[in-house]
């Protein structure tokens, strides 16, 4: 059987259907609960004969891991992607739970980010399996809970307590039609500013922590970022303050304010580098009996692939086998759990899934069945070759 066959051997209606059943089970977050996504998933591929285990976090966060083992011992193929999706909001057309499937596109929430991307992942495994796994070494698949809040009780959780590892990493998040080998950082941090109350009326005799929040939001704003990495579909850091809070009435000055800030950061660039430039940067507007304190909540770091690694030369030969065009290699703005992956477990990663990024978490989002096939095959493929 030539690799081609192989891939075949699940059908395009058979990963309509998985992703439709996927996208029909809501698994939001927040709260963070996937119990039902969990057991949807994990039925599909017990069906196939493919062992699953269910990894009870908290009672809500389940991850999902299966295994396929090859003819013999090899290397280990890990296979990542993330069952929740976040919250629907406005403007939506269509039944975000509902699956609907028109003009070769499934539509709803998680379709694009990012439950095509595990469906076309199952479904190489539901291949390969079908074909007498003939390849050696495992694939390990992962199907983790809580990506959109951090991934402590997801990937970051399945590294510290399994100790996964691999020898190659694929992330099915949706890529656009490109090979990504890396993707930019995020660093969330909150600054609390803290000043002295009093009335309004004689506001010289306090310290307003709002107003200097106001300040350091300017002074944000006005960072200079230089670093750049044309490679990258957005080519440079950003920083951006997105939450803020503060005071207690109207007539009284606020002794205390905090900000978010989520800056995004090259592979060029570190985490505490960057903290340390927003530090300085608040520092400068900070004087006369305020003070602020600065914590970080939260950091992907930046990672980045050699563009001449074979894993990613040999995805980019699938790619092109089932395309029949070279792709466009690049890397993404936001952050994945290929930043723990490669980061934390020291696996070399590439991503690549199905579906247009730019739907990610927006009204009426979708995921087209010609990409969902596609991505299918080409982790197949991929796996073919590199557990030869
Ligand atoms: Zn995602």
């Amino acid at each position: 059987m030539n690799r081609r066959d192989i891939a075949g051997k699940v059908t395009p209606d058979e990963l309509r259907e998985i992703t439709q059943a996927l996208v029909r089970t809501p698994s939001l977050n927040p709260p963070g609960d996937v119990r039902e996504c969990a057991d949807v998933l994990a039925g599909i591929l017990q069906k196939e004969g493919i062992p699953v285990e269910k990894v009870v976090v908290t009672d809500n966060l389940i991850n999902v891991v299966a295994t396929l083992e090859g003819q013999g011992p090899g290397k280990t193929m890990w296979f990542n992607g993330h069952m929740d999706v976040v919250p629907v909001g406005p403007d939506w057309t269509k039944d975000p739970w509902g699956g609907e499937f028109s003009d070769g596109k499934i539509y709803g929430r998680g379709a694009s980010d990012m439950k095509g991307g595990l469906a076309s992942m199952m479904g190489s495994m539901i291949a390969l399996k079908r074909a007498g796994c003939p390849f050696n070494g495992k694939i390990l698949f992962t199907a983790v809970a809580d990506e959109e809040t951090g991934s402590d009780a997801g990937t970051v959780w399945l590294i510290e307590n399994r100790k996964l590892t691999a020898d190659y990493a694929i992330v099915s998040e949706p890529t656009n039609g490109f090979v990504e080998i890396g993707h930019r950082g995020t660093l969330w941090l909150e600054a609390t500013f803290k000043g002295r109350s009093c009335h309004a009326s004689r506001p010289h005799v306090g310290v307003n922590a709002v107003h200097y929040a106001g300040k350091a939001i300017v002074a944000l704003m006005n960072m200079e970022l230089t670093a750049r990495q044309e490679i990258f579909e957005v080519p440079t850091g950003c920083v951006s303050v997105t939450v803020v809070g503060g005071g207690t009435k109207l007539n009284v000055i606020p002794n205390r304010c905090t900000i978010g800030i989520d800056r995004r950061m090259l592979p060029i660039e570190t985490v505490e580098d960057a903290t340390e430039q927003i530090r300085r940067t608040i520092a400068g507007v900070v004087d006369e009996g305020a003070s602020f304190e600065l914590r970080q909540v939260k950091a992907w770091p930046p990672v980045m692939e050699e563009e001449n690694h074979i894993l990613v030369r040999t995805l980019k030969s699938a790619f092109e086998e089932v395309k029949g065009v070279k792709p466009q290699v690049r890397g993404k703005a936001g952050a994945t759990d290929a930043s723990f992956i490669k980061g934390m477990a020291g696996v070399p990663i590439v991503l690549y899934g199905p579906g247009p990024s730019k739907v990610a978490h927006t009204a009426d989002e979708y995921v087209e069945l010609d990409e969902l096939v596609s991505a299918s095959h080409m982790y197949t493929m991929t796996t073919l070759d590199l557990l030869s």
